[in-house]
């Protein structure tokens, strides 16, 4: 029987919108979006965020998208990312953000494959998005500066300020506000992510997913505090470092930062003084983050050097952290951190620590409310409490599919509706899920996604390069990609395992380069049918980290 969570939550049943402005309501003037750098004078209210919002959806109206077409963000975070996230699903388009780190390469193929139709673009960015756009032949006058100050235009490219409606007509603006069934299938954002297998794909997320997930985590989070709702909860202040481009930056820097009116201090880049520095300055109450954060916490001696008393709890996701760790950086900084499990394709988080627990276990919490999960057996049986099985979900907040990929969609959900995740979990009697392995081909590095898939179709362009195969090297609190190769007769003492890490760095973002190493193997091995048997690889992967 599929596990439940023994609460029940009404989640609304409309556009995102119309959730976050009902009807009736006066938005709030308080700042919310602050830039961490210039808080005096960079930021935004959620009324200012709607007028804006409203603004760009005349824009896009007149420059003639229709609805359900993409518009791609590729842009470092600031304070006006959330204006383009709400402002092109709210006007019943799609968004699909864009890592700031990507090659050209990259960033072409995410506007193929969205098929976006404009384009906002972070001018430091334009050089790599003018590129990608050339190859696809992508008309410059859709693609628009996107920055948080006024930009001059650059090779025929406007800023977005210039397409959008102004104060008049976006009084007169309204969007359209949706029925369930139609928040439920129409798509308002497209996150990127391998799934199980493969290369990257467009993972739908509708209305309905990102309305519950929020609804969903904000639950989670007020669970067993010792104020009773979120009205009666103690003013926060969070700081906004996580990539917007990405589900989980967007679920709270963005949508729950909205709808709870916490003022979020938006970091345009990571760097890890600065994270301190805002820490200490803002008085920042609570972040959310990823392991690799959580080391810094514990092993840089900068940490030292801030006074971050202010902080108060560390919500920790996107990849394992061990209860060590967790329990160091907790008891260093004397503050709660609990953990939450996720992926794009459940828009964000499905399992919580409920917020006001201390947990020093090492688990990722319990199940949502509205969502159901069962722990199956690779020959597809639900296994025991206390037993090791793959997690499979159903609920509110999973995504409706993949983008224009019918077949990827088809094999990802089992017969009941339940996505078959490709992470191993243990739950016990009290249902408690603690994450204890991997089955899919993806590697995290520093909470980013690396699809092995990926690389090894970029491996196999290099001139000398036959075949190959790629593979985490795990190390204590990180996982590193490594390549086994399989060179040419003709390669044969022309190309050394060097030149291969260094040419494929130029080929991608910097998570995917090959830190781990590449190894020159005689075959790769495969199963009858062709497939990469990744089981061996990961034996062969942990034999050779052993022996370094
Ligand atoms: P993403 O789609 O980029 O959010 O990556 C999702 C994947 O990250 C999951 O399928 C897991 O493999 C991993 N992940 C997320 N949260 C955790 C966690 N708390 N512990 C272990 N792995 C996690």
């Amino acid at each position: 029987m599929p596990h439940k969570s023994p609460f029940q939550l009404d989640i609304p049943a409309t556009d995102v919108l119309t959730w976050l402005f009902p009807p009736g309501s006066t938005p709030s003037d308080k700042p919310i979006w602050i830039d961490a750098v210039k808080p005096e004078e960079n930021h935004l209210s959620p009324r200012q965020l709607l007028q804006w919002v409203k603004r760009l959806g005349v824009g896009l109206d007149k420059l003639g998208l229709k609805q359900n077409e993409a518009v791609m963000m590729h842009s470092a975070n600031h304070i006006f990312v959330p204006v383009a996230y709400l402002g092109v699903a709210g006007s019943g388009r799609v968004f699909s953000g864009c890592n700031p780190a990507y090659t050209v390469t990259e960033v072409a193929f995410q506007i193929e494959n969205t098929g976006a139709k404009a384009i906002l673009v972070d001018p430091t960015l334009l050089e790599v998005m003018l590129a990608a756009a050339d190859k696809l032949k992508f008309p410059r006058n859709r693609i628009f500066l996107f920055s948080d100050h006024e930009c001059q235009p650059v090779d025929g490219v406007q800023d977005w300020r210039t397409m959008l409606g102004s104060y008049q007509e976006a009084e007169r603006w309204q969007w359209h506000s949706m029925s369930r069934k139609e928040s439920q299938t129409r798509t308002a954002v497209l996150n990127y992510s391998s799934g199980t297998t493969g290369l990257p794909k467009g993972v739908m997320i509708s209305h309905q997913n990102i309305i519950a997930n929020v609804e969903q985590s904000i639950f989670m989070r007020n669970l067993e505090q010792p104020y009773k709702s979120e009205a009666e909860r103690p003013p926060e202040r969070w700081l906004g470092f996580l990539p917007l481009y990405h589900a989980y930056g967007q679920l709270w820097s963005i949508s729950a930062a909205c709808k709870t009116l916490t003022p979020c201090y938006c970091m345009k880049a990571f760097n890890y003084t600065e994270f301190l520095k805002h820490i200490q300055n803002h008085k920042i109450t609570h972040i959310q983050t990823a392991p690799p954060i959580v080391v810094m916490l514990a092993k840089r001696p900068e940490t030292a050097q801030y006074d971050l008393s202010s902080l108060q709890n560390i919500l920790c996701g996107a990849a394992p952290l061990s209860k060590e760790l967790q329990n160091e950086v907790s008891d260093k900084l004397k503050l709660k951190i609990v953990q939450t499990w996720g992926m794009t394709e459940v828009t964000c988080s499905c399992l919580h620590v409920p917020g006001g627990m201390d947990d020093r276990s090492g688990s990722v919490g319990y199940i949502d409310p509205g969502s159901e999960m069962k722990l199956m057996d690779d020959d597809g049986k639900e296994v025991k409490e206390g037993e090791r099985g793959e997690i499979y979900v159903r609920g509110p907040n999973i995504c409706i599919g993949y983008w224009r990929n019918e077949r990827a969609t088809n094999d990802s959900f089992d017969e009941e509706g339940f996505l078959k995740t490709g992470d191993v979990a243990i739950r016990n009697e009290k249902g408690w899920y603690w994450i204890v392995d991997r089955k899919k081909e993806l590697i995290k590095v520093k909470g980013f996604q690396v699809a092995p898939a990926e690389l090894e179709a970029v491996l196999l362009e290099h001139d000398h390069v036959a075949d190959a195969a790629v593979v985490a090297l795990q190390l204590e609190h990180e996982e590193r990609p490594r390549a086994y190769v399989v060179l040419k007769d003709t390669a044969k003492g022309k190309v050394s395992e060097q030149d291969i890490i260094a040419w494929t760095a130029k080929q991608v973002a910097k998570h995917k380069q090959l830190t781990g190493g590449v190894k020159v193997i005689n075959e790769v091995p495969k199963s009858a049918s062709g497939k990469i048997q990744r089981k061996v690889m990961r034996d062969w992967a942990a034999r050779d980290r052993d022996a370094m």
